[in-house]
Formats: structure tokens, C-alpha cells, sequence
């Protein structure tokens, strides 16, 4: 019998469940397959939980056996989609349809390993000797390396030599154990995989809008007219949310769009698709802006009310041969001051509403973007000019108030050294299209993993704090020079500039994490926290770390050894360690880069002196907690199991660690032991803290009884907060990350709510708890025009009842400023206005420049030779020698996700291992010709830095573009394999891509580098 792709995955998430792999595999015949299994649901239990792998967050129901009897372990053995979730409605893809291999995959680690220097293999170690032996060199190597003070006698209580990683899929309760344990250490070189994927979207967005975060959600996709698929490829990389693409086509008669290097599964079902060249889109993005301008395709009264294009810069403000003012080449950076607005005696902006003054926002952008016409676009991008042409017709016609775009992105544009300003451009076109706040509209920054948007949210980044806050640097030597350089000021008058309430964040922060120990004497314990210095980001500590000038590593539900750019690298980066505690449920080429694997891990275990602690984790279907969807839903799940053999939840071996170090620091003394033993662990189980417990400390409480200004009790001591309005700066209120204030209140655990009822455009405001204050669509005043009238009156969000606004959604608005005021939609920036130009906020400008990739195939940046790449780009000597050049390395190479596969993750699962068992790389027709390559064929891909082999998938989704005069042909690398897994043995992607990142984020350039192909 012949199974198509969809019946397979039918059968296995339907019928045949646990016998699945054993089933479906290569033997004995697929036919048994087909014979459906009788399930006993009726003696099962039902738990919730939602989808680990990408950031969709679909609604998931699992069904275990197992009495609940003491000693009887539960044990699920079956999962289908949840009928019931608003996005998902019972769907899962094929990552998501393997759930329940991986749950019981053989790659699980049962138990505690330990691998001594030099040594070949694992010994099994206990719980009690391996929380012993860990907190002992934690504690040594803390108090011989700790700075209490730099070299000006400041006080920056950091510890440099030991750096940790977090998850990106455990829990947000996980999530903020792994905080409090780092930060009380004083480590700074804490990061999450955020840094990996989503930075640049942070660096992007927020200054743009004022969150770096999606901004509509899943189902809103389907009231879109135009959906523009660019640096991302959701049919295959987020499958279910696609859905509502496809639903904006169905019934809305949207026309998709999409611009990528290869036609992929969502070009497959586009109404129009485009080839560009990998690195190019800024070039691509500028020119949609020219067309634009210069077709007068603009929202009129949305730009010149809702954009800061009628704010006036800075006389001093210019651009000349690809570099703005205030460059320093020695520093490779720019001072920043003349990319500011003109100010008046009164500190605020000054504008011109005719948008007609030589220096408003508005004419120097249409200076700036005069240079990219469509020849120029399709010279630098290959893009071919009728395709560019018509994609500019086609978003250009929503610039209409009745007609919305909705812009699709995710790592094809994050993970570029451009990769914050490609965002930009896409943010500034919507601007001008008046798209921004619409439903329908919107910058939807698809999110990769499934819970990096709450890893984002609770700042395991090394320079943040919870909440968008910045840790502080060791310039601000106090609380009160941080808090100043922190808050911002109204830029134009009557605007909400609601960041103007930092020190209310930042000081419940303070209580949350010091409790009683935070007092106003002691600035809250400001000095607590650790300071920093330089940057501490993945790509500098893994560079430290090939220095020696790092000792210890903990790599908790992450696996840098696949993610970092530059394996090879990064192998001799371990290799310098002394030591690495690896935390995860499954065995990672991180825990096992001291082993030879052949080709693909070609080293010598005696050589290499790091020992390693390997402890094994709960995954997602063990625990309880909440995961952010990218539409920023806070979603609470359920346990269905226990871990398997003597795997311990998460946040049981943080909490094991951290009290077996203060028990240390108690008995013995050490250096500042003084935020390890003050931070506020005080929970019920200090040993295993309970995600309840976690989850009401990040929503926050009232210390004392909270009045508002007319004297009105608020709150009592002692109640969860209703919202983050209730915050106070004089320590009457906790919270650990503001925005997620309001996510459990008085009246429960608003993440758990599961009320589907649609209040209008697709709004499902019971379901679950979106940050901040439950929106769903941010900055929805801008739906709306300055006397509140909708700018469109089919999609309605909001209206004014005459003293309150009300609507399908919540207000991202001061609720009862009444329409007409002064008062403008984007009340997180300081002049309340959408950002055309971004003043100061990233490094290489106000307004996006094309710049070409580090590893380029052409001679010289067209567009100013002289200054061919991001001038402000970080490249580390030892990294700039590894840097190829297009004589030797002549092809353009660009990783992505298939759909099938997850990362690093989906490996392991044997049901996914089975439909995709075997790395390939994609290339052209053209040039396998070229090389005399075959399908089929093993192929090797060669970089400055290493090289794979794989089998050649020959294709004629990539085709040869011309780019400024010359032939480019582009490779595909999917990027799932390695040399641990069910899957055949493999080599890791990142084995070939340069270590170099955005120059805002360091996210790495997995997007655009150089390599060679030959037949093996
Ligand atoms: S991988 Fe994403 S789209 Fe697929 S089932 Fe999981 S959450 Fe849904």
C-alpha cells in the first residue's frame, strides 16, 4: 500500500500513536501501520500543554496511563491537536505530529554523567555528587576570579569567568530561576537563544514602535489584503500559523507574496514570487519606499499624524558616500548626536506639519531613498524589475485606509550582520502604508522557538533586566545615574511616554529579587546587580573562551555546539574550558564535543581537558508552567508525566545548586557573599520551587495597601497585582517583569483562561493572557484617526463611548484620553509618534543602508565602494581570518528550516528522523550542471572555516540570478543534522557560517556567506 506524506502523518497522529516509529519505520511493513489502534481514552488522563518547537504555540492535549496511585508513574502515549486553541483549532504540523517520539525518545537522558579530563566516555555519577562537586566549582572559581571593583574603584560585583545559557522552550518559571541564580552569582555573560534568532527584532521594532514584538497576533493574519512573505518562510518553518495566511487568501482574497532565494513551500502557494540574492533586502526594502514616495502610495494623514515624519533633525544631521555623520573609523563607530530631532526651548521636538521643511523627517528620507530606483534594486538584488515593480504596485495600493498589509518575517531577516535594519525597512514601509495598528496589518516577527519570546520578555540577555529594562553599565555607578539615563523624556508634549515609569518597574524588580534586604538606603540594592563593562554576548564569550578567559560554562535546554556560528570554533572554544555542566533532556553535541564522531566531530579525547556534568532535564510535557507565544500569549500548560529514570524538572536542579552554593557561602565564607545570600529565594521548596509560586512573583504583589491618587484602597498587602498601573517606586510593590503584571491576579492564573469566544476581527481576549494588559493588536490607537474615527469601519478595534475607549480589543491607549487630544498612538516612544527615522537607537543609522554581506560576491558595494559593509560591524581578529573570498569561495550560501525538522530538536524524534533522515544540501540545476553533479550525488560545501558533506537535492527552486553584471548562484543548506540524534549521522550546519553578527544584536549571519561545492 502507498502512503502520501499527509496520510502518513494522519495515521500517526490519529491511529497509531506509541507504536508509531516501531511501526512506521523501515520494517517490518509499512501496511501494519494502517491497522488503527484501539485507545482506552476513557482511562486515560487529559492534560494540556502546548507544542515545544516553534513560537505558534499550538494547543496540544496529552494522554497518560498511570493511576496517579503513590510510586505508579503516569506515561503519555498519546497526543493530538487541541480542537479548542483559537490558532491551532486542532491542527498540528509534522514537528508537532512527532510530539510524542520525542517525549520518549531514546536520545533522553536518564541520569547524572560525569566525563573526567581526557577521558573517552561517560561514568554515571549520583544527584548528590554532582550538586556537591558543581557548587563546589562554582564557589572556587567565583571567589578566585569575582571583580568586586574595576580599575576606578566602582563597584560592579561581577564574575566573568563562568558564563551560563539558557533555554528557549522551558517555562517562563524556569526561565526566571536560571535569572535569579545568575544574577546573585553576579554573571554577566548570560544570554538565551533569543541572541541566536530574534535580537535584531528587539533592536528593530522597539525603537520603531516601542516593543520589540510582534505586533498583531496569528489569526489577525487572515483579515490582511496583502501578505508579504520576506526573510521567512512560515509554510515550513511555522506551518499552523500559516494557516491564517491562507485564510486571508480564502476569504478575504488576499494576494501572498514572496521574496526569497529559493521557492520555497510558501512561494509554492503565493500569488506572486520573487527570487532576491541572500543579504540583499535592505536594498530590495529601500526601494519599495522610493516607489512609494515617489508614487505618492503613502496614508497620508496616518504619516503626517502618527509618524515622526514632521519632526525636524538636527542641522548638523548628514550622510555622504555610505557613511552618516559622526563616523570614527579608528572605533569602527559612530558618535550618535546629530541623529536627533531640533529641539525647542521647551526640551520638545520641533515639527512641521507640512512635511515641506528641507530637514522634517520626510524629505531626508526621500533624499535617502532616491538612490535605490528599481534598476538599482534589481543591480544589487537580481531581483528582476517587473517582479519588483508589481510587488511595489500591489503593497502600494494598501496605502488606502480600507486596506491593510501584513509583513511575515523570522530569521531570513534577523540573522544577517544587517539583519535589525532590513527590519526597519519593512517597519518604515507599513508607516507610511498607515499599516501599523490595523488589524490586518502590522510587523508580525515570527518567532522561532516557543518560548523565546518569554525568554526575551524575562531578560536572560546579558546586557538586560526583566521588562526591556537594561542591566546597568559600570558608568552608572549609582541608582540614581542609572534610573536618570534610563527614563526617558517627553519629546513632544502631551504624549503618554509611558517608559517615563522606569523606576517604578525597576524598583519592584528590586523587591522582587532582594525582598526585605532591597531598602531605600541601600538603593534597593542596586549594587547587587552585576555591572558590566564590554559586551558578554554568545559570539564574545565564545571568543573569550577560545582566549582561556573563561573557566566554567552551565548550557541549560540549549545546544551552542549546533547554534554558535563557526563549529569548528566553537569545538576549540569548549575545549579551553575547564569545566561545563550541560542541563537538557536529550544528549546534545554540546555534552559530547569532547567525542570523535569521524568526519563530522573529528577530534581526540585525550587532548581535550574540560570535564563535564551532564544532568538530565524534564522536557515540556513534564512540567508545569507557561510558554509566550509570538503573538506574546502566555499560555499555562500542564504536566502529564513525571521525567523519566532520575531526570529532574528544571528548576529542581537550580534550585539544588543555588542552595547547596548559599550553603557554602554560609559555612565558609567567600567573596560578596552578600546577593547569594540575600537574594529573595524564600520559597516554599527552596529546593524545588513550585511554578505557581514563580509565575505570582513575575506578576508581581502589593507590599502594602496601594491608594490611588483620589485615596481610593487599590490593593491590600499581600494581593497579587491587578496590573502593571498599580507599580509604586517607593517599595510597596513587587514584580519581577512588569509586563507580565495582570498574567495571575486575585482572580487566578489569567494564563490558564480558556475561554475561545471571538470579540470581533479574530480577538480572543479569554484565551489565555497577552502582555502587556491582555492586548492583542498593539498600538490599535492607530486604527483609528485623531478624532477616533476608524480609519477603515469594517475592522473596528476600537471606539470612544464618550469617556472610555472600548472595542474587540483592549486600548493600547491611555483608556480615557478622549479622541481629538494631542495624544498620539505609539505611547511607549518618547514623542509618541511611529519612527521613520530612528534617531539614535541603532548603530549604523537613522535610516536603513544596503551594505554587503562580510563575505560577499561582489568586488565592491554598488552603491559606494569605499565603504562596501556595515561600517559598524564587531569582527574579532580571530574570526576576520576566517572570513573567505569569492575567488576561492564563489557561490552564495544560505541556511534554513525544512518542514519536517525543528532545529536541533526534531533529530531525536524517530518519527521525523524517518520522513527526514538524511542531511542534503539544495542546488541549482545550472550549476550542478556546472560541477557535473547528479541528484543524489554526496557533495562537499566548503568554507574558510570547515566543511560538510551531504547528499545533493538538485533543484529548480534556486536559480542563477544577475547581480551587477555578474552570474550568482546560491546553495541551500538546511540546517537539522549533526552527529547525535536517531537521524543518520551527520554534520552540523554551522560547521560553515562566519562568526559575525547584526551589529545591534550579534545575532549571528546565518543568511549570506560564501562556499564552495564540489562532487565528492
Ligand atoms: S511546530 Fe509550530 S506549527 Fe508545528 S505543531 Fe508545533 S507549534 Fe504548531
Amino acid at each position: 500500500m502507498e502512503l502520501g506524506r499527509r496520510q502518513f502523518f494522519k495515521l500517526c497522529t490519529v491511529g497509531a500513536a506509541g507504536a508509531t516509529a516501531a511501526t512506521l519505520g523501515f520494517a517490518p511493513a509499512i501496511a501494519n501501520a494502517t491497522q488503527p489502534r484501539q485507545y482506552k481514552l476513557l482511562r486515560a488522563r487529559e492534560t494540556r500543554n502546548n507544542c515545544t518547537y516553534c513560537s505558534v504555540g499550538c494547543g496540544i492535549l496529552m494522554y497518560s496511563l498511570g493511576d496517579g496511585a503513590k510510586n505508579a508513574k503516569s506515561s503519555i502515549f498519546h497526543i493530538e491537536g487541541d480542537p479548542d486553541h483559537p490558532v491551532s483549532r486542532g491542527s498540528l504540523c509534522p514537528k508537532g505530529a512527532g510530539l510524542l517520539d520525542y517525549i520518549h525518545s531514546d536520545q533522553r537522558l536518564k541520569y547524572p554523567e560525569y566525563r573526567a579530563p581526557g577521558s573517552d566516555k561517560w561514568q554515571r555519577i549520583s544527584w548528590e555528587e554532582a550538586i556537591e562537586r558543581i557548587a563546589r566549582l562554582i564557589k572556587d572559581d567565583r571567589d578566585a576570579n569575582f571583580i568586586e571593583k574595576n580599575e576606578k574603584g566602582v563597584t560592579v560585583n561581577r564574575w566573568l569567568s563562568t558564563a551560563m545559557l539558557a533555554s528557549s522552550a522551558a517555562s517562563n518559571e524556569t526561565g526566571i530561576l536560571d535569572f535569579y541564580f545568575a544574577r546573585a552569582l553576579g554573571i554577566v555573560g548570560l544570554d538565551c537563544q533569543a541572541r541566536l534568532c530574534h535580537g535584531p527584532t528587539v533592536s528593530a521594532l522597539a525603537p520603531s514602535f516601542g516593543r520589540g514584538a510582534m505586533t498583531n497576533n496569528w489569526v489577525d493574519i487572515k483579515n490582511a489584503n496583502v501578505v508579504l512573505v520576506m526573510g521567512g518562510n512560515p509554510a515550513e518553518a511555522h506551518p499552523v500559523g500559516f494557516k491564517w495566511a491562507i485564510e486571508a487568501k480564502v476569504r478575504n482574497g488576499a494576494k501572498l507574496i514572496v521574496v526569497d532565494p529559493r521557492f520555497n513551500r510558501s512561494a509554492a502557494v503565493a500569488d506572486l514570487y520573487s527570487p532576491i540574492r541572500a543579504g540583499s533586502d535592505v536594498a530590495f526594502l529601500m526601494g519599495v519606499v522610493n516607489y512609494l514616495l515617489s508614487n505618492d502610495k503613502i496614508q497620508h494623514e496616518y504619516v503626517r499624524h502618527y509618524t515622526n515624519a514632521s519632526l525636524i533633525v538636527r542641522e548638523d544631521f548628514g550622510f555622504d558616500e555610505g557613511l552618516f555623520s559622526g563616523y570614527d573609523e579608528a572605533a569602527r563607530k559612530y558618535d550618535k548626536s546629530s541623529w536627533t530631532y531640533e529641539l525647542d526651548g521647551d526640551g520638545f521636538a520641533k515639527r512641521d506639519l507640512s512635511l515641506t521643511h528641507p530637514r522634517c523627517v520626510f524629505q531626508l528620507l526621500k533624499q535617502h531613498v532616491s538612490r535605490y530606483t528599481p534598476e538599482r534594486v534589481t543591480q544589487i538584488c537580481g531581483t528582476p524589475k517587473d517582479d519588483f515593480l508589481e510587488i511595489c504596485r500591489i503593497l502600494g495600493e494598501t496605502s488606502a485606509p480600507d486596506r491593510t498589509a501584513t509583513f511575515l518575517y523570522a530569521l531570513g531577516w534577523t540573522q544577517h550582520t544587517s539583519g535589525a535594519q532590513m527590519i526597519r525597512g519593512a517597519a518604515m514601509i507599513q508607516l507610511l502604508l498607515g499599516n501599523i495598528g490595523m488589524s490586518g496589518g502590522g510587523i508580525n516577527a515570527l518567532r522561532g522557538h516557543s518560548n523565546i519570546q518569554g525568554y526575551t520578555d524575562l531578560g536572560l540577555l546579558s546586557t538586560r533586566l526583566p521588562g526591556y529594562m537594561n542591566l546597568p553599565t559600570d558608568q552608572q555607578t549609582d541608582l540614581a545615574t542609572y534610573l536618570a539615563q534610563s527614563t526617558p523624556k517627553a519629546l513632544l508634549p502631551e504624549q503618554i511616554n509611558y517608559y517615563k515609569n522606569t523606576p517604578k518597574f525597576f524598583v519592584s524588580l528590586m523587591k522582587d529579587l532582594w525582598g526585605d534586604k532591597a531598602t531605600r538606603e541601600n538603593g534597593w540594592g542596586f549594587d547587587w546587580l552585576p555591572k558590566w563593562d564590554r559586551p558578554y554576548d554568545m559570539l564574545a564569550v565564545q571568543d573569550l573562551m577560545t582566549e582561556g578567559r573563561i573557566n566554567g560554562y552551565i548550557v541549560q535546554g540549549f545546544n551552542p555546539l549546533a547554534a554558535m556560528p563557526d563549529k569548528n570554533k566553537g569545538v576549540e572554544a569548549l575545549s579551553r574550558l575547564k569545566w561545563m555542566v550541560v542541563i537538557d533532556p536529550l544528549a546534545t553535541e554540546t555534552s559530547t564535543f569532547w567525542q570523535n564522531h569521524g568526519e563530522p566531530n573529528d577530534v581526540d579525547p585525550a587532548k581535550i581537558r574540560t570535564e563535564v556534568f551532564r544532568l538530565p532535564s524534564s522536557c515540556f510535557a513534564e512540567e508545569n508552567g507557561a510558554i509566550v507565544n509570538s503573538g506574546r500569549w502566555l499560555q499555562w500548560h500542564y504536566a502529564g508525566a513525571e521525567p523519566p529514570g532520575e531526570a529532574w524538572h528544571d528548576g529542581k536542579i537550580i534550585g539544588h545548586l543555588f542552595m547547596k552554593v548559599r550553603e557554602l557561602y554560609q559555612r565558609e565564607g567567600g567573596v560578596c557573599p552578600e546577593p547569594i545570600l540575600n537574594l529573595n529565594w524564600n520559597f516554599r521548596r527552596p529546593l524545588d520551587p513550585e511554578p505557581e509560586e514563580v509565575a505570582k512573583r513575575a506578576n508581581g504583589y502589593a507590599l502594602a495597601d496601594l491608594y490611588d491618587d483620589g485615596g481610593k484602597l487599590v490593593a491590600r498587602k499581600g494581593e497579587l497585582l491587578g496590573d502593571f498601573s498599580l507599580l509604586r517606586d517607593d517599595g510597596s510593590t513587587s514584580s519581577y517583569c512588569w509586563v507580565f503584571a495582570g498574567s495571575w491576579t486575585e482572580a487566578g492564573n489569567q494564563m490558564a483562561r480558556r475561554d475561545n469566544a471571538d470579540t470581533g476581527l479574530g480577538c480572543t481576549p479569554g484565551w489565555a493572557f497577552a502582555w502587556p494588559q491582555n492586548r492583542r493588536i498593539l498600538y490599535n490607537r492607530a486604527s483609528a484617526d485623531p478624532q477616533g474615527q476608524p480609519w477603515d469601519p469594517a475592522r473596528r478595534i476600537l471606539e470612544w463611548n464618550g469617556s472610555r475607549w472600548v472595542g474587540c480589543d483592549v486600548a493600547d491607549f491611555g483608556a480615557s484620553v478622549p479622541p481629538g487630544s494631542a495624544t498620539a498612538p505609539f505611547i511607549m516612544l518618547p514623542e509618541g509618534l511611529g519612527r521613520l527615522f530612528s534617531t539614535g537607537a541603532l548603530n549604523e543609522g537613522p535610516f536603513p543602508e544596503h551594505y554587503e554581506p562580510i563575505e560577499s560576491p561582489l568586488a565592491a558595494n554598488p552603491l559606494h565602494p569605499k565603504v562596501s559593509q556595515n561600517p559598524t560591524v564587531r569582527l574579532y581578529e580571530r574570526d576576520r581570518a576566517r572570513m573567505g573570498s569569492r575567488d576561492e569561495f564563489p557561490y552564495v550560501a544560505t541556511t534554513y528550516s525544512i518542514t519536517e525538522l525543528f532545529r536541533h530538536w526534531t533529530k531525536h524524534s524517530r518519527l521525523n528522523a524517518i520522513i527526514q533522515p538524511e542531511q542534503f544540501v539544495e542546488i541549482g540545476e545550472k550549476l550542478a550542471a556546472e560541477k557535473g553533479i547528479r541528484a543524489g550525488d554526496i557533495v562537499k560545501v566548503t568554507t574558510k572555516r570547515g566543511y560538510i558533506k551531504a547528499k545533493a537535492v538538485v533543484t529548480k527552486r534556486i536559480k542563477a540570478l544577475q547581480v551587477d553584471g555578474q552570474e550568482i548562484q546560491q546553495v541551500g543548506i538546511p540546517c537539522h543534522w549533526g552527529f547525535e540524534g536517531t537521524t543518520r549521522k551527520g554534520f552540523l550546519a554551522n560547521t560553515l557560517t562566519p562568526g559575525v553578527g547584526d551589529a545591534n544584536s550579534q545575532t549571528p549571519e546565518y543568511k549570506a556567506f560564501l562556499v564552495n561545492v564540489e562532487k565528492v
